[in-house]
């Protein structure tokens, strides 16, 4: 009897137990939480020191190591086109460039606003959402209650007193960027924190985008020192000439605006000193201090180069610093998701390159990082293959919002718990259009597993390459035609066959040269400033 009444009492004892963990964990996330998604264009893992890298103490990111450190890293998010206005499209519909129509910048039309985008739908299921900084699809945005974006260059904005669309009104703002964008940001939080709602917050800067221009306090920052040379900044690119071998984005593509030079006071505004700014933007003008060798000048042009770029992605962090400080003292860090990303990665001398485009590793990976102290350990780190499209059915997910919106992403909140499934994706699938501007990068379609890389570039050449990512993380052995690769060489092609045909994309290579060569408009209305530069250089197609 006493034992049978000691049994039953352990029983109901484990039973309320059972019982308040199960309550506990459903009432957890039943408040909403709120959201900042940061996202800066063309900022890439090699210049964010929680990844490391050879910028690592010379140019650390203390504020945005900050979100890794208090939340989770990812090392394998990737994007599906390594292009900015393609790359945010994607992320805003959870649907690759052929669903949602956004292919290309140049001639890419503007983004078709009526469609769906995961900012609507928080809007529509009772968030408040704003928008500061950088949008960049032509079109106006759509699912905010306020919105204020750079509108100047067709939206690619400027640096120095860039002008903003304020909720539809265009206003000429005074200072730097990257502080008006986060000011902005920040008086909205201040009159949103007290309301019952949860907020959206997308906060995307132009930094550190071309042409580098950084805040006049860090102009001068590393002038005293050299700054270390990536391991492949001397890619001679062989066995990839018509590929990696045949651009307009190495270190001879730098123009004088690039390079800082003063512009003589003679030349007259317009087509004039447009012409004297970007000489050296076209194959043949190389710009350097006379007397130089040509290694000497493609070093000078390199140190030019990342100092200014690195500058740039230091005002980036010290902004990041802001945010992250309001919300500490105001108390919403608990209940507050930080996404901290980019739109693609970005070649910081690696492979001789600046700029994005390739399905090759430093533009395909983007920085990533999730803090939500609630839910995801700080300090983790992730390596499983997540794509640009998974960014919006994620967001939807972790604010407890079900939609009937077809997407091709898949949510990754079981990741970030710590428990990714065990049928996870293990391939991506990758498409790139846009040619022959900027920077003549081929058109190629591929396959990124953890191992290899395939991919087959098609415009006016017939190329495969194929990478293996452990022997040769740099790639630069091309092993597509090496015998001993033939059965995974096979493999991969059927991987990327299934993943063309899940994702809508299985088309003939007219079909895609098609779409290389349809003009769909431009974002430029108003060709007026150096965005129309394409105008006056002559167009280079092979
Ligand atoms: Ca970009």
């Amino acid at each position: 009897m006493k034992d049978n009444t000691l049994i039953f009492i352990s029983l109901l004892i484990i039973c309320i137990k059972l019982f308040t963990s199960c309550n506990s964990s459903k009432t957890k996330f039943t408040q909403k939480p709120n959201i900042i998604y940061i996202m800066a264009d063309d900022l890439t893992t090699q210049a964010i020191s929680a990844y490391g890298g050879i910028y690592k103490e010379i140019a650390p990111t203390p504020n945005i190591d900050r979100v890794a450190g208090e939340g989770m890293l990812f090392q394998d998010v990737l994007v599906t086109n390594a292009i900015c206005g393609p790359s945010r499209a994607a992320i805003l519909t959870g649907n690759y460039s052929n669903l949602n129509g956004y292919y290309k910048n140049e001639s890419g039309g503007k983004f078709n606003s009526e469609q769906w985008t995961f900012p609507q739908e928080f809007q529509k299921q009772g968030y408040k959402t704003g928008l500061f900084g950088k949008w960049h699809l032509g079109t106006e945005p759509v699912g905010f209650d306020t919105f204020k974006y750079h509108n100047s260059a067709g939206q690619q904005g400027h640096y120095w007193d860039p002008v903003f669309n304020d909720n539809g009104t265009d206003v000429k703002e005074k200072g730097y960027a990257t502080n008006l964008s986060t000011d902005f940001a920040l008086t909205w939080l201040d009159s949103s924190k007290t309301s019952a709602e949860p907020f959206l917050m997308i906060l995307q800067y132009k930094a550190p985008h071309r042409p580098w221009e950084p805040d006049t306090k860090y102009e001068t920052l590393w002038d005293e020192i050299e700054m270390p040379y990536p391991a492949t900044f001397n890619d001679t690119y062989e066995g990839r000439e018509k590929t990696a071998g045949d651009t307009e984005m190495t270190m001879e593509y730098f123009s004088r605006r690039d390079m800082k030079l003063e512009r003589p006071k003679n030349l007259k505004k317009g087509k004039e000193s447009i012409k004297w700014d970007f000489y050296g933007a076209k194959p043949g003008e190389i710009v350097q201090p006379k007397g130089m060798s040509d290694e000497e000048g493609r070093k000078w042009r390199y140190q030019n180069y990342i100092k200014d770029y690195l500058a740039c992605v230091k005002s980036v962090d010290d902004n990041v610093g802001r945010v992250l400080d309001y919300l500490k003292e105001n108390n919403l860090e608990e209940n507050t998701i930080i996404i901290l990303t980019s739109d693609q990665g970005f070649y910081l001398g690696d492979h001789g390159f600046f700029d994005k485009r390739f399905i090759y590793e430093e533009s395909l990976r983007m920085p990533f990082m999730v803090k939500y102290p609630k839910r995801i350990k700080a300090g983790s780190v992730n390596e499983d293959i997540i794509t640009n499209i998974d960014f919006a059915p994620t967001l939807l997910e972790l604010a407890g919002i079900s939609t009937t919106q077809k997407m091709q992403g898949t949510s990754f909140v079981p990741v970030l718990d710590g428990n990714t499934p065990k049928d996870w994706q293990d391939a991506m699938y990758y498409h790139y259009y846009e040619f022959p501007f900027w920077h003549h990068v081929q058109p190629h379609y591929g396959v990124r597993t953890q191992k290899y890389t395939l991919a087959h570039f098609y415009y006016n050449i017939d190329v495969w390459e194929l990478y293996d990512l452990e022997k040769d993380p740099n790639q630069v052995n091309n092993i597509y035609n090496n015998p001993d690769y033939a059965e995974v060489t096979a493999e991969l092609k059927l991987k990327l066959k299934d993943l063309m045909i899940k994702f809508e994309d299985n088309k003939s290579l007219v079909d895609f040269r098609k779409i290389t060569d349809t003009d769909f408009g431009r974002i430029v209305d108003n060709i007026k400033d150096e965005e129309s530069v394409q105008q006056i250089l002559t167009k280079k197609v092979n």
